[in-house]
């Protein structure tokens, strides 16, 4: 019982415990999920807790939760408490990058012989981290497009231990069905992970749709700033596959083994940057509609990909799957000369990789994030831009693209 709810009822917890989490909406959780103020002192705002090791009362016997702060300190454990909650998960464990959570399912779940399923533009790092380093241990890659379920039903009659899906993807926007995957996932003995970083768990809960886990970048969104690398790992078991029922415990021991949990304040800022999800994640996708809409009557503009415009070939998916649309758009410039041109104009956005920060940031795909595709099959058009919306005046953010896409 949560007594901020009813302000006549008496507290729930003992003076000096931090008041559980109550029910609520996204944003009041998003704020108070990581507990109240802290006992001792009062403070509204968790102090950062740098000490490494924590007092014993007797040999063996911690005051606490805590006894070494590799395997977890106080406000690792409030950044977690937040991310499950919001996420809808059994359990969150909060690390020091994105790609520390991608590396832990990889390494907690699979082991020699075992295939994975990834989407043809999954996330680079992500493939890199599978061909570079998992290869050598027996891990084979299944590249298929998994929106389409002739090619998922394909990929899965080869019997792999783990299906990967980024939706919306990266940089093209793709939206993937999350509850159709898992349900063929499962069938085929198969679990399912979701790369949540674009959506956010505000605007879209994969474990709610079946996903057994879900990584984030929380560099991104979830951070929100632009000054924190984190990353995320977050499980539910639903009781359909042994394996679900394992993969908490599997997380669990090689994080706390691995040693890639969230350091205080990284997972102290990322915490902070959480409150305030909601707010701007609507300011976000409010934003990118607007630009949208605007590149898209632009004579500059050849294409614009943003999964809220109703000509996306997935629109209706997204908005039955997403509570908004997002805060990245991509597009075409008529040429590769004019994308260039727009690169080197742009005074508002800043010419940078990344994306969910608070200030917006152009990326010329094809020399910048997705330079490695160069080549290959999946390599990303010299013409391709993709924005990410931050949290300017959406009219400041129309006038730079109108002078960086000037005649
Ligand atoms: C950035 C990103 C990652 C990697 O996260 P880091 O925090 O940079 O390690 C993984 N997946 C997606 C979709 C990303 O955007």
């Amino acid at each position: 019982m949560d007594s901020r709810a009813d302000p006549s009822a008496a507290p729930a917890t003992e003076p000096g415990a931090a008041p559980a989490a109550g029910p609520g909406a996204f944003a009041t959780r998003a704020i108070h999920a990581g507990g109240g103020p802290e006992p001792a002192t009062g403070a509204v705002v968790q102090p950062l807790y740098l000490s490494t090791t924590y007092a014993m009362d007797s040999p063996g016997v911690t005051r606490g939760a805590y006894d070494y702060a590799r395997a977890g300190n106080p406000n690792r454990s409030a950044l977690e408490a937040t991310l499950a909650e919001l996420e809808g998960a059994d359990a969150a464990h909060a690390v020091s990058s994105g790609m520390a959570a991608v590396t832990a399912v990889f390494s907690a779940l699979l082991a020699p012989g075992d295939s994975v399923v990834v989407p043809r533009d999954v996330y680079g790092g992500t493939v890199r981290l599978l061909e570079d380093e998992y290869a050598r241990w027996g891990i084979t890659i299944i590249p298929a497009d998994i929106a389409d379920p002739a090619a998922l039903a394909a990929a899965l009659a080869a019997g792999p231990a783990l299906v990967w899906v980024e939706t919306p993807s990266n940089p093209s926007l793709e939206i993937i069905d999350i509850a159709a995957t898992a349900r063929a996932a499962h069938a085929a003995g198969a679990l399912l992970a979701v790369d949540n970083t674009f959506a956010t768990p505000y605007l879209q809960q994969p474990l709610g749709l079946g996903a057994d886990v879900v990584v984030h970048s929380t560099t991104k969104f979830c951070g929100g700033h632009s000054d924190v690398v984190g990353g995320a790992v977050l499980v539910k078991d639903h009781g359909e596959l042994p394996a679900g029922a394992q993969a908490g415990a599997r997380i669990d021991r090689w994080t706390a083994s691995a040693g890639v949990g969230s350091a205080p304040f990284d997972a102290w800022l990322t915490a902070r940057g959480l409150k305030t999800l909601a707010v701007r994640m609507e300011r976000h996708c409010d934003s990118a509609l607007r630009v949208a809409r605007w590149l898209r009557a632009h004579p500059q503009v050849a294409e614009v990909r943003y999964p809220g415009l109703p000509d996306h070939p997935q629109h209706e998916l997204a908005a039955a799957q997403m509570r908004g649309f997002g805060g990245i758009v991509t597009f075409r410039a008529a040429s590769e000369a004019i994308a260039l041109r727009a690169a080197e104009r742009v005074r508002v956005f800043a010419l940078a990789e990344s994306l969910g920060g608070v200030e917006s940031l152009f990326d010329h795909a094809a020399t910048m994030t997705h330079l490695c595709l160069r080549g290959t099959e999946l390599e990303v058009g010299p013409d391709v831009i993709r924005l990410s919306i931050g949290l300017e005046d959406p009219a400041d953010l129309i006038a730079d693209l109108t002078a960086a896409l000037a005649d």
